[in-house]
């Protein structure tokens, strides 16, 4: 659904927006900054600046819905302003699109509570209290397997069941925050007896995250036809995974302190209104896999559920810092790698009756597509092909001082492009392992 918030040739006052590779008028992401010397507090993200949603709230340039949302958004997390859904949601966001439009009456007032967005701190943008992985990326799904069992890669679930398992709330943070390597248990195969200390095989992973809306009471699952409506948002997230512990601790349980240490998001959610028109039709499932059961099956879904969106990964290292070398792009890769929907996995996680709530966040699992390996596992085979670098520098895995940068563009014809902002990380070394 497009209105007058799409069209790219709407351009805003504040010059930096128009042809921002990330935040133009047309995007209008939500987010949690603090300015210099200031409490956090909620705001929107346009061209180079961040503009602050409780002073336009303060300002009375609010009524109705919009004040409503803007309201729910005070206090420094959006997690209420999440419950609201769609509908508040889209009124302030148009509201605010012609707050900032070049032809904007309310111009030198909204001037003034615009901050230069680097003299800002971004900040988680909810109270996350559940966090949950899936493993919807087929192509990383059959790589990853095929490490382990070459004759068949895909276990016999795979394409009837969205995979995944929950995660840790308490260690996802925001972009820019420090990634401690971890220390745990190792056994390599090439070692007799178990050891402890740091990862010798830390790895990122390029994800999508899924912000959730509304959310569904105990015991009440969300219908596929509804699973649109309780997602409030996205973002990329990086599934920070050390592939040593992994290795040794999955068994039988699956994941556990492998990726528990650190998950880093892209702070700004980028709401499906932003998305309406980089919507597209999910893949077509090759000849031969299963319809999805009927409780994961909806036209409208099947039609336009799926993303229109590139996804880059970008990694520094000390040696490419001191030569003054750009970051080396690991992979370019495609939202459409996803097996499955976003409203088909909030379908899934709700159909036993699993409350999602205000503010939880899933991560798609793993986007891999062909020539676009999604983590360092796939591009190195498991560590035996090391990535070369301009630098003269090799990578099996992440080494101390790396900073891995993942980033999302949507791009159609005759619309604005819209980008996710930046998700990065470096990696600092592992705490004394005694
Ligand atoms: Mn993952």
């Amino acid at each position: 659904m497009h209105d007058h918030t799409h069209l790219a040739s709407r351009r805003s006052f504040v010059a930096s927006a128009n042809g921002h590779a990330d935040f133009p008028l047309q995007n209008l992401p939500f987010g949690i900054f603090a300015p210099r010397d200031g409490a956090p507090r909620a705001g929107v993200a346009v061209g180079d600046m961040i503009l602050d949603l409780d002073a336009v709230l303060a300002a009375g340039l609010l009524d109705g819905a919009a004040e409503e949302a803007a309201a729910a958004a005070e206090g420094g997390v959006l997690n209420e302003m999440l419950a609201l859904g769609a509908g508040p949601r889209r009124v302030l966001r148009n509201r605010l699109f012609d707050l900032l439009s070049e032809s904007s009456a309310e111009r030198p007032r909204i001037e003034r509570m615009l901050h230069a967005a680097k003299n800002c701190t971004l900040r988680l943008p909810a109270r996350i209290g559940d966090y949950t992985d899936f493993y919807a990326g087929i192509q990383h799904a059959t790589n990853v397997g095929a490490l382990f069992r070459p004759d068949a890669p895909l276990l016999p679930n795979y394409k009837h069941v969205p995979i995944g398992y929950h995660g840790r709330a308490s260690s996802v943070v925001s972009s820019g925050h420090p990634v401690r390597r971890p220390n745990g248990q190792r056994k390599p195969a090439s070692e007799d007896t178990p050891s402890f200390g740091p990862s010798r095989n830390l790895d990122y992973e390029l994800e999508l995250g899924i912000w959730i809306g509304p959310g569904n009471a105990l015991g009440e699952p969300i219908p596929i036809g509804k699973a649109a409506d309780h997602i409030a948002g996205f973002c990329l997230l990086n599934d920070w995974s050390a592939r040593d512990i992994q290795g040794w601790e999955y068994q039988p349980l699956g994941p556990f302190l492998a990726k528990n240490f650190c998950t880093t998001i892209s702070p700004w959610i980028i709401t499906p209104e932003a998305m309406a028109p980089f919507r597209r039709a999910q893949a077509k499932r090759p000849e031969g896999d299963p319809r999805p059961m009927d409780y994961l099956w909806n036209e409208a879904d099947q039609a336009h559920g799926a993303l229109e969106l590139e996804l880059e990964v970008f990694l520094l290292t000390p040696g490419l810092r001191e030569k003054g070398m750009a970051p080396h792009r690991l992979s370019l890769g495609h939202a459409s790698a996803l097996y499955w929907t976003p409203a088909q996995l909030v379908a899934h996680h709700a159909s036993g009756g699993c409350n999602l709530r205000p503010g939880d966040l899933l991560g798609t699992g793993t986007i891999s597509t062909e020539g676009g390996f999604g983590s360092l596992l796939e591009i190195t085979r498991g560590g035996k092909q090391p990535v070369q670098l301009a630098s003269g520098e090799t990578r099996r895995f992440l080494e101390d001082g790396d900073e891995v940068m993942l980033t999302a563009r949507a791009r159609r014809d005759g619309f604005a492009s819209i980008g996710f902002g930046e998700c990065r990380g470096a990696v600092s070394p592992a705490p004394s392992a005694r």
